[in-house]
């Protein structure tokens, strides 16, 4: 617990002119207007005041703001009044305790109201006096550091108010450790399975990052040693929330983990070091294009400066480095505290005064609107440069990622809404569904109950919420397309032998078959398989017509053998049956008979898709052959390369070249080197020029890269004139 000597001490540090006889006051006062009062947590209520005022301290607040800090929750929660703290410690603490309660007290009717009066008091409390913004900053701050105690219905609901609200606003006044540390609290808050599991997965590979990062410092010290620049080199683990977005935004598995870390060179010197280390660092390890970023000649609009670039390390890993003198360090912690100055008792921003403009401009825009709505939309293309805010026909207002769309806001009033869009009037005009939306865009969605979510929407929708109720409806509708086909296949092949559907499902038939033979899965699950290719429907109708649904123990039988195990097999191969034998994932279902196209031969890597074929399992193209023009788009499915099941695959190439002794050694001997079995290899000679050597091999490769790789190295090889690959 805080005590007020670490209070005073710390104050002293930056504010030695402090008046410590008013300070102790203050924490006599709140001590006894609480006591007796217990936070949920069961510790004295006192602790909570000491503690807002510790964060206050971080941010090198003025003597008031302390006091208001450590008074912030006396008008609200004890029987203390405005004229008692004004006697006692002036108007201008009076003051900030009132404007912090006014906040408090406010009653919201609904939650998007709520949010949007939230903002409007916020904006308006901050451009009366901003430091009663940065009180509640701090009462948020250490509320949330204790979230735990409070009840699980509210913990939800503060947290994202935390998120949509405080992490923004901190963000704005450039206190970027809290706006950090709200945002990770919030997210904990949120979804804490995710980032429980994260958590548990980074303490796996916690050792090796540990030396990684050592090496990495050590690297960068010793070269800005060299050039005579004297730093401090820190190497830090992302927070979780950090992680999470990016692992979301950029589809990386943790294990890639050297980009949980960040590294920041903080440098004792001017402006020029910090770009003398960039070089540096870039010519240690390259930099990635389009990843550095200067934000020293142009600062971010919340004052922020830095150069930031993103390299290639050791391991081919991508590496974040930000450079930046003490001064700018001193100013990214402080944030908007790092420019105050105090003017008769106000704080003022220092010299530089466009700095401020932005918060200069609410306080006019809030003299001049009454409606919050109106307010909200002056102010939030400032306050949240990423998101977008729109609003339905009522007037609601709907907060979106930049770059959304018409779907994201359907799927945003409600998954129902999403899934039966049909079309869009932004502004009272109709638009395409994948037109972005703007600031202050009135959005209607037009439903039609016959539609369903379509899988070109992913390519435009952005929001999570939309992108995870489109997959799955996709991976639905999959589904039962399987199954319509599948028992449209059998229906058939049962009339050709005199049976019919309905027949065999109502004597039981085929719920014997599948009990018995099918490992008790369901009809409609043997629907699928057929469609699939793994159950042979006339095979299948063979077995339902003659052995009146009795198992024969022959399961010979039974099609597509390599998919149809005995149960007793069935147990041992299971573990390698998780694996996709093809190397090739098809949507929504685990083991497909698959087919790789002659046309085209897709190896790992490129681009495919599937063809479901009748009784013959999913035919694999790329996605450029021309094939798959031919084909009935009904039939096509979605499939991937499953990397954790990489089958190398025989393709061939012809390599032409000099006729000349050693020729075919060379070219064998490079393909060996990469690692490459030749499955054979022959070689012709062109008559008609006698000059010209062809050899073709067939190789066996995991994936498009590694012979995209050894077709290269053989290019090198001197006397080779071309080298392609055959298909078909
Ligand atoms: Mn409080």
């Amino acid at each position: 617990m805080l005590r007020f000597n670490d209070i005073a001490d710390r104050l002293i540090e930056y504010n030695p002119q402090v008046d410590l006889e008013r300070l102790q006051r203050a924490y006599v006062f709140t001590a006894k207007v609480h006591d007796g009062q217990e936070r949920l947590s069961g510790e004295p209520y006192l602790i909570h005041p000491l503690e807002v005022a510790g964060i206050l301290l971080d941010l090198h607040v003025d003597e008031d703001t302390i006091i208001a800090g450590l008074l912030h929750d006396t008008l609200e929660d004890t029987l203390t009044t405005r004229e008692e703290i004004e006697r006692l410690f002036g108007p201008s603490v009076a003051f900030l305790v009132e404007g912090l309660t006014k906040i408090a007290r406010i009653e919201f009717k609904s939650a998007r109201e709520q949010q949007a009066e939230n903002f409007r008091k916020m904006l308006i409390a901050m451009s009366e006096d901003i430091r009663i913004l940065m009180i509640k900053l701090a009462d948020r701050l250490h509320n949330m550091r204790t979230i735990v105690h409070m009840k699980e219905e509210s913990r939800r609901r503060i947290a994202q108010e935390t998120m949509d609200i405080y992490v923004p606003l901190a963000h704005r006044l450039g206190v970027y450790w809290m706006k950090q540390e709200l945002e990770d609290l919030s997210f904990r808050t949120l979804e804490p399975e995710v980032a429980k599991e994260l958590e548990a997965r980074l303490l796996i590979s916690r050792d090796e990052r540990e030396v990684y990062i050592e090496d990495v410092i050590g690297i960068i010290s010793a070269r800005l040693a060299d050039i005579g620049l004297r730093c401090e080199v820190q190497g830090r683990v992302k927070d979780i929330s950090s992680i999470h977005a990016k692992m979301k935004s950029q589809d990386l598995e943790l294990e890639q983990i050297y980009d949980t870390i960040g590294f920041r060179i903080v440098i004792d010197g001017g402006i020029g070091d910090c770009y003398a280390a960039l070089g540096q660092i870039h010519s240690v390890w390259p930099p990635v294009p389009g990843r550095f970023k200067d934000y020293i000649a142009l600062p971010k609009p919340n004052g922020y400066r830095s150069l930031h670039t993103t390299v290639i390390g050791e391991y081919g890993e991508r590496m974040e480095v930000q450079i930046r003198t003490v001064e700018m360090h001193r100013d990214a912690e402080l944030g908007i505290a790092a420019h105050w100055k105090y003017k008769e008792g106000r704080l003022e921003a220092d010299g530089d005064d466009s700095k401020f403009d932005w918060l200069r401009q609410l306080v006019e825009w809030q003299k001049e609107i009454s409606d919050p709505h109106e307010f909200l939309d002056a102010v939030k293309l400032d306050l949240f440069p990423n998101e977008v805010f729109v609003f339905t026909p009522t007037g609601e207002v709907i907060n979106l990622a930049s770059g959304s769309t018409p779907i994201d806001f359907a799927y945003a009033i409600h998954s129902e809404v999403g899934s039966h869009c049909v079309g869009a009037k932004v502004n009272g005009r109709l638009v395409p569904l994948r037109q972005r939306l703007k600031d202050g865009d009135t959005v209607e969605i037009i439903t039609s109950s016959s539609q369903s979510p379509r899988k070109d929407w992913l390519e435009f929708a952005v929001s999570s919420k939309a992108r995870n109720h489109i997959r799955h409806a996709i991976r639905q509708a999959g589904k039962e397309r399987a199954v319509a086909l599948g028992r449209d296949i059998l229906g058939r092949e049962l009339r050709r032998n005199d049976l019919t559907l309905a027949g065999v499902l109502e004597d039981g038939r085929l719920q014997r078959y599948a009990d018995a033979e099918f490992g008790g899965r369901t009809i409609d699950e043997l629907f699928a398989a057929i469609s699939y290719g793994k159950i042979a429907a006339s095979v299948l109708v063979r077995k339902l017509a003659g052995g009146e649904g009795k198992a024969p123990p022959d399961l010979s039988a039974v099609a597509s053998a390599a998919n149809v195990v005995p149960k007793r097999l069935r147990r041992l191969f299971k573990r390698e049956r998780r694996r996709s034998t093809s190397g090739v994932r098809v949507s929504g279902t685990p083991d497909v008979l698959v087919r790789f196209a002659g046309c085209c031969e897709p190896l790992p890597g490129d681009e495919i898709i599937g063809f479901v074929t009748r009784g013959r399992g999913v035919t694999i193209h790329t996605k450029g052959c021309a094939r798959v023009f031919t084909l009935d788009p009904e039939r096509k499915i979605a499939v991937e390369w499953d990397d954790e099941a990489k089958v190398a695959r025989a393709i061939a190439i012809r390599v032409l070249s000099r006729d000349e002794p050693g020729m075919l050694a060379k070219i064998t001997n490079t393909i060996s080197a990469a690692g490459i079995n030749i499955g054979s290899a022959k070689v012709s000679v062109d008559e008609t020029t006698g000059r010209t050597a062809e050899q073709t091999f067939e190789l066996w490769v995991p994936d498009a890269r590694t012979l995209a790789g050894v077709m290269r190295e053989i290019r090198k090889v001197k006397g080779v004139r071309s080298v392609e690959r055959i298909r078909g």
